[in-house]
């Protein structure tokens, strides 16, 4: 349990579980790759921003705490203007523009999906 855990919050990977290596659990270990590959992409890309479904509201900027910590206008609906936000509404479309800075991410791995609740038009997807 604690392993899966660690797994899932991306402190170890798969290969580092020696029972999976032996004989026999091939197929267990082809299972959990599959099941933890939405995990490893999020690892890389983080939140999902469907693009075409993004209204521009502009609500993402406004909820992300990470942006209101960086540019304290943003919470109150001000658009951001450092580049330094994790959002950011360009042209009618939000763009991810400091994925870095995000809490899910280290060394914060806060579990946060506000951008996500705050994204009415489902534009926003977690892994
Ligand atoms: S809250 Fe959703 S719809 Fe609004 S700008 Fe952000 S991603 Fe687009
Ligand atoms: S998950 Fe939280 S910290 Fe990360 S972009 Fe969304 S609201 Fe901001």
């Amino acid at each position: 349990m604690a392993f899966a855990t660690r797994l899932a919050l991306r402190e170890v990977s798969l290969e580092e579980c020696t029972p999976l290596a032996e004989p026999g659990f091939e197929e267990q270990l082809t299972k959990l790759q599959e099941m933890i590959a939405p995990l490893l992409t999020a690892e890389e890309t983080g939140i999902k921003l469907d693009e075409e479904k993004c209204s521009g509201c502009g609500n993402c900027v406004v909820v992300c705490p990470v942006d209101a910590k960086t540019e304290h206008d943003t919470a109150f609906g001000k658009a951001a203007r450092t580049g330094e936000t994790v959002f950011r509404v360009e042209n009618g479309i939000a763009l991810i523009i400091n994925l870095s800075k995000c809490r899910r991410f280290p060394p914060d791995r806060v579990n946060c999906r506000v951008c996500e609740q705050g994204c009415s038009a489902g534009a926003i997807e977690i892994w």
